[in-house]
């Protein structure tokens, strides 16, 4: 029996201590009790975790913030230190005290690191990432690429070191929102923009999550992705690894990259290789080779953001 390699964990948690205007969970506060439901169920998976014999890797992909809140952080102490554990990784806003960290077993630990200018100024960001690179902490750092978010990016990305990676995630909901010469501003900034940038046909296609890849929610439920809402079976069954399935997609497309980095046809795992989940390219910071990879051929298609 194969078993997953990736686990990707979204509890109930759906919080956050930001703004974004553009996110379901600005600002969004849960009650003592809603929060305790989440505390008892990430602590449930990380027991779960600790009981698995084959090499894993564990992604929060939470609704809001999580590494705020301290459970997450001894999630991270905790699954860090188990030998089975490759990497322990989270999407994160970085605004939280680093101290925690200093308890994990750092070799083991990442981060995808999202910045948001609304929310927090530059100089403030650019110091937690610095205090990462003092940790040894492997992250990327990346921003929603809106127009109003440029100039930010621009400064981001010279602000920090060359050894870190900056993606930037195409902004979606306007047609023909990018023209040809944004987009290569864009590069100039990530040589891979042009990957997001697409939208991958997926129907009938092969696609390693539901095997090598699963999520897992906060009652144990596990399914392919977080694009295909059906169930496929139960974590905390004892029969759990027999939901795995090995199949076609069963969505029209995917255009996310936590999904569409686990489709075969794109080759993305070779091209993140010993960075899958904190979104790190195996050639950076080689920007000329990153950029070919970006424009090779691939079978999605623009989006229709471009003019
Ligand atoms: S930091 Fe992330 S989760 Fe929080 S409001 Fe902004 S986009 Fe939403
Ligand atoms: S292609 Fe995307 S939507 Fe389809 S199974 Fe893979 S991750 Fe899920």
């Amino acid at each position: 029996m194969v078993l997953p390699s990736t686990i990707l964990y979204r509890g109930p948690l759906s919080s956050c201590n930001y703004g974004c205007g553009y996110c379901p969970f600005a600002k969004r506060k849960e009650s003592k009790a809603e929060l305790a439901v989440d505390r008892a169920a990430l602590e449930r998976f990380v027991r779960w975790v600790g009981e698995q014999r084959h090499a894993l890797r564990v992604f929060f992909t939470p609704w809001g913030e999580a590494l705020v809140r301290r459970w997450y952080q001894e999630a991270f102490v905790s699954l860090s230190a188990m030998e089975h554990v490759e990497r322990v990784c989270a999407q994160t806003n970085l605004s939280w005290r680093q101290a925690w960290l200093d308890r994990c077993q750092l070799d083991r630990v990442a981060l995808w690191c999202t910045f948001h200018p609304g929310e927090t100024q530059l100089e403030r960001f650019v110091e937690r990432c610095r205090s990462l690179d003092a940790r040894g902490v492997r992250y990327s750092v990346g921003v929603v690429a809106t127009h109003e978010h440029y100039a930010h990016a621009v400064a981001l990305r010279e602000a920090l070191a060359d050894t870190v990676y900056v993606w930037a995630n195409a902004y979606r909901r306007e047609a023909g929102y990018y023209t040809r010469e944004d987009v290569a501003k864009w590069e100039a900034i990530d040589p891979l923009f042009a990957l997001n940038l697409k939208e991958y046909p997926s129907l009938g296609r092969p696609c390693r999550a539901g095997s090598d890849a699963i999520t897992i929610d906060g009652d144990g439920t596990i399914r392919r992705c977080h694009f295909i809402d059906a169930p496929i079976g139960n974590a905390y069954e004892p029969d759990w690894a027999r939901a795995l399935v090995d199949a076609p997609c069963s969505n029209r497309s995917c255009r996310c990259h936590i999904g569409y980095v686990h489709m075969d046809e794109l080759g993305l795992y070779d091209v993140f290789a010993g960075g899958l989940l904190e979104r790190v390219p195996k050639l950076w910071p080689a920007r000329d080779a990153l950029l070919t990879e970006g424009h090779k051929a691939r079978p999605g298609r623009l989006l229709s953001v471009i003019v």
